[in-house]
């Protein structure tokens, strides 16, 4: 069962989230699957539980449910050895170079800080798209700990959220360098907490946080999916705040926005300075192009650069990638680029997602987003919480798909067609007037993009 989840999974979720677990026992079609302390338990439950049932019920049909107990698992000293090897054969480091790679990857990232040297603000664009995360940014520089504290950026996939929160560490990094600078990505923070309590190192943990001058934590919001992790990391949040140390947070929401996160940090959160990374408008969308192949010394058209810009919208990630391809193309082809030449790559590397969207996507990336299990998505509860997304997964099979509306009231639990139109004129109402839903269905559909 192992092996087939971790086909379906990344490679740091497995190893952070199943490798110590395993089952014990099958009874009355309840499996209990030992995990080794309480994080993994609600992680498991809240975001895998899916993945691992059909696992199992692939190998045996008998199984019904799924039950989760914290403890350890006595597994014979030589299928347990054996498993060892085969994690190393599967972990070998030569497999992670297919891992997503930056560009520029000469340019390595400090162990001490985590910071990657490429995220600096001279190659950092500001348009009115982000001004106002920027302009905070330069204040938490000129005043860390004192000012703006926290100082919590949101954002959409690809805005350049990761990009200034290191830059902002950097930069303090230049003008003070005996202060100690940490970059975590939530992820990472949570694994490093889950090893620590398996190996009964909390205090040193604590103790290689309490130390920092400058906190930077990456896309908070996956830490609202447990509640212990989200104690472990309030405790850890006082502790630097007290003390009058900057810390630095980045989401792909606004704290009202992110559903499960306790009040007590939503109200940490909120006291500090929110800002928003907006999307870039043509022009600033040009002249990231622009820098971008002045920094690669490169040169191309302006009218292709203008197509690019025109083509990508919404991820400035995207944006570069066009740019990428595009050069690369001539590199390889030993041609000039000319408009029609970037318009072939571009409309390939464009259309490619949108082959791969599926209703079911959208159902998982709705109810990942709002933290609704899609069970209730497509049931008939009428809770206000589960109202919206289901009306937005609604609106976005018939936008996005072209479904009919009978066949999109029928994948919600066999609702009757009208339904399913008021549901989407409704969402189509609200858009005319409401520009955060615009910016929410945006983010709903950078995470159907992304898998
Ligand atoms: P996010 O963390 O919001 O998903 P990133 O910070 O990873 O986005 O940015 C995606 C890519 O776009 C990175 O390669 C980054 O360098 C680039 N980028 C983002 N914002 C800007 C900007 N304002 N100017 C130049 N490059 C940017
Ligand atoms: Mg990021």
């Amino acid at each position: 069962m192992l092996a087939k989840i971790e086909l379906s999974v990344s490679k740091p979720s497995f190893l952070t989230w199943f490798q110590d677990t395993g089952i014990t026992e099958v009874q009355n079609g309840v499996a209990t699957v030992f995990v080794p302390n309480i994080f993994a338990k609600e992680w498991l439950q809240n975001k895998y539980h899916k993945t691992i049932l059909h696992a199992l019920r692939e190998l045996t049909a008998d199984v019904k449910d799924i039950s989760y107990a914290v403890g350890k698992l006595d597994v014979p000293q030589g299928q347990a050895l054996l498993h060892q090897s085969q994690k190393r054969k599967r972990f070998s480091p030569a497999d992670a170079s297919d891992e997503e790679t930056l560009p520029m990857k000469e340019l390595t990232v400090n162990p001490e800080t985590n910071l990657n040297p490429r995220y600096t603000f001279d190659t950092f664009v500001v348009g009115s798209f982000n001004e106002l995360a920027h302009a905070a940014a330069q204040s938490v520089i000129k005043n860390p700990g004192s000012g703006y504290n926290p100082l919590f950026i949101y954002g959409g996939v690809g805005l350049g959220k990761t990009h200034l929160i290191q830059a902002i560490g950097t930069e303090l990094l230049r003008q003070s360098p005996g202060i100690k600078v940490r970059y975590v990505p939530s992820e990472k923070y949570m694994t490093e907490v889950v090893d620590a309590l398996r190996n009964q190192e909390m205090n040193s943990l604590k103790d290689k946080y309490r130390t920092v001058d400058c906190l930077i934590i990456d896309d908070i919001q996956f830490i609202a999916r447990t509640e212990k992790m989200q104690e472990e990391f309030f405790h850890m949040f006082n502790t630097l705040y007290q003390k009058n140390r900057q810390i630095i947070i980045s989401s792909d929401r606004p704290p009202q926005a992110i559903a499960t996160l306790e009040e007590r940090l939503r109200s940490r959160f909120e006291g500090g300075m929110i800002a928003d990374i907006g999307l870039p408008d043509f022009e600033t969308r040009l002249l990231i192009l622009r820098t971008k192949t002045e920094t690669k010394k490169i040169t191309i058209p302006e009218k292709v650069l203008m197509y690019i810009a025109d083509s990508v919208k919404t991820n400035i990630r995207e944006l570069e990638g066009a740019l990428n391809r595009v050069v690369m193309a001539a590199k390889l082809s030993n041609t000039p680029i000319d408009e029609d030449a970037a318009k072939k790559i571009i409309t390939s590397h464009i259309n490619a997602p949108k082959k791969f969207l599926t209703a079911k996507k959208i159902l998982k990336a709705i109810s990942e987003f709002y933290d609704i299990s899609e069970k209730e998505l497509t049931a008939h509860s009428r809770k206000k919480d589960v109202v919206k997304p289901r009306q937005i997964a609604m609106y976005l099979m018939r936008e996005e798909l072209k479904f009919s509306y009978p066949s999109i009231g029928d994948r919600f639990g066999g609702r009757d067609h009208t339904t399913a139109i008021h549901s989407c004129e409704k969402i189509a109402n609200n858009l005319k007037t409401n520009p955060e839903l615009e910016e929410e269905i945006r983010m709903v559909k950078d995470r159907i993009l992304l898998g």
